[in-house]
């Protein structure tokens, strides 16, 4: 079958390569965990999915503008106005199919062939295919785990050039979950407007931060300047939303027409009955969060004080999201050289499915998910250290 070079250049999502051999494994009949999820293992909230039941009885079912009902982008801009003090209006939001298509709109409107975005590594797997598929570069610079992962203004200054368009930031961070102060995004921010580089904010783990580590957001740069920021969110981690689909995306108002235009002319709306329901979750309360705040806390308190017991792997604290890290390629072996053999093995072995750290960027370490129940979790974590301490 002929299909374009578009298409042809981008990878499969490796987070899904790794969940097929689960599934053929379990189907094989072996007791297969998998800790390469990326959502809550919690219910969406009651008073949510009350509200989308409303809305269908109501008959709310029909088309809807394109950039989102007007009461859903008004809650998005009093959502900046609460937590980070941000005076926005309607016209700063679109809503989107997730924060993934805010991710890939921006990309879209922001970006001409052969523009540079600067990502800092490790970093979400879509990244270098949403710039791609907007025929953007990708320039990657690496972080240290001895540093939490995180990436200073000195390094982002060696890599920009002349052709440098954006930078996209994620704090928390997926595959990581390690989180920048906002003294340490403020000086990248500062850099970004001196330079004139347009900054991303992906802050879809905002709502994920673990005491004493408190949110931070760029939010507060975009009110002083408006056409050097932009944040995209969502719904999916903190509400526990994944499926509804709903992300949105914090801009000059430009910046959202344009983004409107591409959604126009693809996608249109978002559902209609998941507005209602991502209305009833901005507007109905915070309290709903604070369970999966504490199981989050706790897992990962469990989740680290594992790891560092398999020794010879260097895996930060992370403050927020529900990832942990791990640097574990100490254990490579001529026969298990990488991140992919070793989750090859791990599954085979440890009958735990996890994501490489191949896929984020950064083949020393394996990113392990939390986003389950205590005793698997637990189970699962010796399981793998005698894996490894197997190895060597
Ligand atoms: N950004 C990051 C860092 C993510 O981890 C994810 C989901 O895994 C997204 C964006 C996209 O989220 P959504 O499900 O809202 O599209």
């Amino acid at each position: 079958m002929k299909l374009a070079q578009r298409i042809t250049r981008i990878k499969p999502s490796a987070t899904l390569t790794i969940n097929t051999k689960a599934q053929e494994l379990r189907a094989a009949g072996r007791q297969i965990v998998s800790l390469a999820v990326g959502e809550p293992d919690f219910r969406t909230p009651e008073h949510v999915c009350d509200a989308a039941k409303i809305a269908m009885d109501e008959g709310f079912t029909r088309y809807t503008p394109v950039p989102g009902i007007p009461e859903l982008r008004t809650a998005v801009a009093g959502y900046f106005k609460t937590f980070y003090g941000v005076d926005a209006a309607m016209e700063n939001v679109v809503v989107t199919n997730g924060g993934k298509q805010s991710l890939y709109n921006l990309f879209q409107v922001l970006l001409d062939p052969g523009d540079e975005v600067i990502i800092p590594a490790p970093y979400w797997v879509s990244y270098p295919a949403l710039v791609q598929l907007a025929d953007g570069v990708s320039v990657f610079v690496t972080t240290e785990p001895q540093n939490n992962f995180l990436v200073s203004v000195e390094q982002l200054e060696a890599v920009r050039t002349p052709r440098t368009r954006c930078l996209i930031m994620n704090t928390p961070s997926n595959p990581t979950g390690c989180h920048y102060t906002q003294a340490q995004l403020d000086a990248i921010a500062a850099w970004a407007v001196d330079k004139g580089v347009f900054v991303i904010s992906d802050e879809i783990y905002d709502q994920l931060v673990y005491a004493p580590a408190k949110p931070a957001s760029l939010a507060p740069w975009w009110q002083r300047y408006p056409e050097n920021f932009a944040v995209a969110n969502g719904l999916a981690k903190s509400f526990a939303m994944t499926g509804w689909r709903v992300g949105y995306t914090l801009a000059h108002a430009d910046l959202i027409k344009a983004m409107t235009k591409i959604q126009g002319q693809s996608t249109s709306n978002i559902c209609s009955i998941a507005q209602k329901a991502a209305l009833a979750a901005l507007t109905g309360g915070w309290e709903c969060l604070t369970p999966m705040r504490e199981a989050f806390v706790r897992r990962r308190d469990l989740g680290l004080s594992k790891i560092r017991s398999w020794g010879h792997v260097v895996c930060p604290e992370p403050a927020g999201a529900f990832y942990l890290f791990p640097q574990v390629d100490w254990y490579y072996t001529p026969e298990v050289p990488d991140s992919t053999a070793l989750c090859g093995l791990l599954l085979d072995k440890a009958g735990v499915a996890l994501v490489p750290g191949a896929a984020f960027g950064d083949d020393r370490c394996i990113r392990i998910s939390y986003a389950l129940d205590d005793e698997t979790l637990s189970g699962c974590l010796d399981r793998i250290g005698q894996v490894l301490h197997s190895l060597k």
